[in-house]
């Protein structure tokens, strides 16, 4: 277990130091800007979308290694995706870092998004892990800037 856990800590801070898809994206149709102010984080998400696929999206921002990994995550998975799937998936990923009991086909759906896991043992944590979803709904709802708390 704690092999599995080390494992998981190592993409996490693989993604916070080297996050992927980081940067503003020219020609976004969707963006908005989340904030942490319990942690200090800040996420800017970038979408543009082909109907209702996100076809490119990006993010920028700072904060501490859960909330970047986790947007770095976001956007790794949300591409090419439906919104449909896209919010499902937030869904499921809420639960995860909230405690929540997963169906077996929840899980199987997670794939990366799991090395989350540990974060519900630490409620302060949980908004670090759902910032950059949360702001993702928000710049697909049109809202501007969204704040945690
Ligand atoms: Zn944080």
């Amino acid at each position: 277990m704690s092999e599995v856990r080390e494992l998981y800590q190592e993409l996490i801070i693989e993604h916070s130091k080297k996050p992927r898809n980081f940067g503003k994206l020219d020609g976004a149709d969707h963006e908005a800007t989340g904030f942490n102010p319990l942690c200090g984080d800040k996420v800017t998400v970038y979408v543009k979308l082909d109907g209702n696929v996100v076809r490119e999206i990006r993010w920028e921002g700072s904060g501490c290694a859960i909330s970047s990994a986790s947007a770095s995550l976001m956007t790794e998975r949300s591409k090419s995706k439906s919104l449909t799937e896209t919010d499902a998936l937030f869904q499921i990923f809420h639960k995860l870092v909230t405690g929540g009991e997963l169906e077996e086909a929840e899980t199987a759906q997670l794939g990366k998004l799991a090395v989350f896991s540990g974060v519900k043992e630490f409620p302060v944590r949980v908004k670090c892990a759902t910032l950059a979803w949360h702001t993702l709904r928000a710049a697909l709802e049109g809202t501007k800037t969204v704040t945690t708390d």
